[in-house]
């Protein structure tokens, strides 16, 4: 009951009020994969607070009244017992992980498990055996993750394929952002035009007639990225939420701008979390409201092609 409570007033603070609402934690340096897509692994990254330093750092930040929380890394799972703490803390956790070791209870938790593509483009990406690795582990998770694509160069032909793939799975659902690269580099490899990525935008809505609401990607979200919609409107450090809503801090504590980091081009950003707060709230949509729902509530189902959970 009081997690309910707890999670209708993030979504009574994101409609009424303009305070931050929630934390994005990379609560560990170190990751067990070296994936090619990956900002982390090329930038430099401070020491991490150790277990008890972390829970008292989280602790201290809803206290503060923020109330939902992202983990990220590196790989979250490095340092199950600060997930597990997280979710216990926080009114909602959303946990980032690369599903390889596994999925640790989290009471009143999310995971989301990364997957970029069928087996041979993932692995291309990830690394040799890791997508065998991670869905293994996820017919044996707790409850279902949600699966996460990044969308690149490398893996933009293979949607529906993996999706099909996905839906034969125990999961809750589906989310995807596009590749966003680094200032000033060309990700010629992974970068997708912002021409090309609108095609590929309107593709997401056709998955989502297709498969039902698992595919957590809504007309208002679409538009959010599209180049004759409402991108230019929150694609700067000034303009996007992430950085009013959202207050995200390195392994040692200190703040940065962005979960990205510093350097991220937010003229080509393609942030999921960003398309959803957005598309929910610019105007009000009932759809995206559902979908940020499913991320904060672990029990919601949402429904398939023909209205079954
Ligand atoms: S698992 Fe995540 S943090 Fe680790 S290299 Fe891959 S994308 Fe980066
Ligand atoms: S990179 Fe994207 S999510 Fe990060 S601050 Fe820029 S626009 Fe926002």
């Amino acid at each position: 009951m009081l997690s309910t409570f707890g999670k209708l007033m993030i979504l009574a603070q994101w409609l009424l009020t303009r305070r931050p609402t929630s934390v994005a934690v990379d609560i560990t340096h170190r990751c067990n994969l070296k994936c090619l897509h990956c900002y982390w692994w090329k930038q430099e990254h401070p020491p991490e607070l150790d277990d008890g330093q972390m829970i008292a750092f989280l602790k201290k930040l809803r206290a503060g009244g923020l109330r939902a929380a992202i983990l990220y890394g590196g790989e979250p799972t490095l340092r199950p017992e600060i997930c597990r703490a997280a979710a216990r803390i926080f009114d909602a956790t959303l946990a980032f992980t690369n599903g390889v070791n596994g999925f640790p209870e989290l009471e009143n938790g999310q995971w989301i498990l990364s997957l970029d593509g069928p087996e041979i483009e993932n692995d291309r990406i990830r690394g040799e055996g890791v997508y065998q690795k991670a869905i293994e582990n996820l017919k044996a998770a707790p409850r279902p993750p949600i699966v996460h694509m990044t969308i690149s160069r490398m893996n933009r032909n293979s949607l529906e394929p993996f999706v099909q793939e996905m839906m034969a799975l125990p999961i809750k659902g589906m989310g995807f952002s596009f590749v966003t690269p680094n200032r000033g580099t060309d990700d010629d490899n992974l970068f997708i035009p912002l021409t090309e990525r609108n095609r590929l935008v309107m593709e997401l809505l056709r998955l989502r007639k297709k498969y039902g609401e698992k595919i957590g990607f809504t007309p208002a979200m679409a538009r959010q990225l599209l180049t004759h919609g409402a991108f230019d409107q929150w694609n700067s450090l000034s303009t996007c939420p992430v950085n009013r809503r959202v207050r995200c801090y390195r392994s040692d504590g200190r703040s940065k701008a962005c979960t990205y980091g510093e350097q991220a081009d937010c003229s080509r950003c393609g942030c999921a979390a960003v398309v959803a707060y957005r598309g929910a709230l610019n105007p009000l949509d009932y759809q995206t409201l559902k979908v940020i729902l499913g991320l904060l509530t672990p029990e919601y189902q949402p429904k398939g092609p023909t209205g079954k959970k």
